[in-house]
């Protein structure tokens, strides 16, 4: 019988401190499938599993705050350490097809991506899958200041721009990363808008899109246990996030009672 998604375990081979609370952890793992917008499973030994996004396929890569009980144990590895860790899981951002009509046959797709706080790491790796297919990618990234920015470099590897917003102004444009990216889904033309981060941010990110009439992608964040959709702990009105998600289309997100809403405690409870 073959497991679809075993547990892993490899180490890590390199380590980089984004800032003064997240790490990106690189593993000696070439996971060939994984998409833009999935997740691993990944698993502290007496401690917990925790969904985390992946930044990068070769090497496998993750990006994790350090917040509370099990990301602070990841945080902790060193060089070297073994980390365990199942996937990839759930829907990952997908490009749409350009209509192919004679006049804009020859032209580039384009698409904007938004990213807050840790939602930057799968727009990061879904840039770099664009820019390897010749689609030009604008990215609007923002955190709470200077010091919670991350991939920025990275991300101007591989997009056409790359716009900077923090709620206190001291890096980019003050405010959320809506101070750019309004101006930019009304007045440019994407075939797709994607977000990752705070869920009322792509809330109004996926209410300005529908709008607008562009194509949007956002990635829903719920308490995940099993990552299979078997415990339900990530119940979307019905569906489950780690299945039917995380990446949703934007207008399915907002069919969701609870988009941007509300989100359910570790014991499924509702909280506002
Ligand atoms: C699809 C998805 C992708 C994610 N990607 C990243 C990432 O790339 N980098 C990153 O740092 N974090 C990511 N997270 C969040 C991460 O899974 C944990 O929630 C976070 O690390 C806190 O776990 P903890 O044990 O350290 O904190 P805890 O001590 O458990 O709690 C701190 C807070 O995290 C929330 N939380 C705890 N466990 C979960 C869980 N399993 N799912 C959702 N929320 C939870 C709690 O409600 C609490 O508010 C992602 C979550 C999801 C659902």
């Amino acid at each position: 019988m073959s497991i679809k998604n075993p547990m892993f375990t490899n180490h890590v081979i390199k380590i980089i401190e984004e800032n003064y609370r997240v790490k990106t952890l690189e593993i000696g793992h070439n996971m060939q499938s994984a998409l833009p917008g999935q997740f691993l499973m990944v698993w502290v030994p007496g401690v917990g599993e925790r969904p985390m996004s992946i930044g990068n396929s070769n090497p496998l890569t993750i990006s994790v705050a350090d917040v509370g009980k099990v990301s602070k144990e990841i945080c902790a590895l060193k060089v070297g350490d073994v980390i365990s860790y199942r996937g990839p899981f759930g829907t990952p951002f997908w490009i749409p097809e350009k209509n192919s009509s004679e006049n804009d046959s020859k032209a580039k797709q384009n698409i904007l991506v938004i990213g807050g706080g840790y939602g930057i790491v799968p727009m990061y790796f879904l840039s770099k899958i664009a820019k390897e297919n010749k689609i030009n990618s604008t990215a609007v990234i923002g955190g709470r200041s200077d010091k919670d920015i991350i991939y920025e470099k990275q991300l101007f590897a591989v997009c056409k721009e790359v716009f900077v917003a923090t709620d206190d102004g001291s890096r980019g444009k003050k405010g959320t990363v809506m101070a750019e990216a309004d101006f930019l889904i009304k007045s440019k033309k994407f075939d797709c808008v994607y977000a990752c981060g705070p869920e009322r941010m792509m809330h109004t990110v996926a209410h300005l899109c529908k709008e607008h009439g562009v194509p949007c992608q956002v990635s829903v964040e719920r308490y995940m246990k099993c990552g299979f959709g078997v415990c339900g702990s990530c119940d979307c009105s019905g569906k489950t996030a780690c299945v039917n998600g995380p990446v949703m289309s934007g207008e399915d997100a907002l069919n969701l009672p609870e988009f941007g809403k509300a989100h359910r405690d570790a014991a499924g409870r509702l909280e506002s």
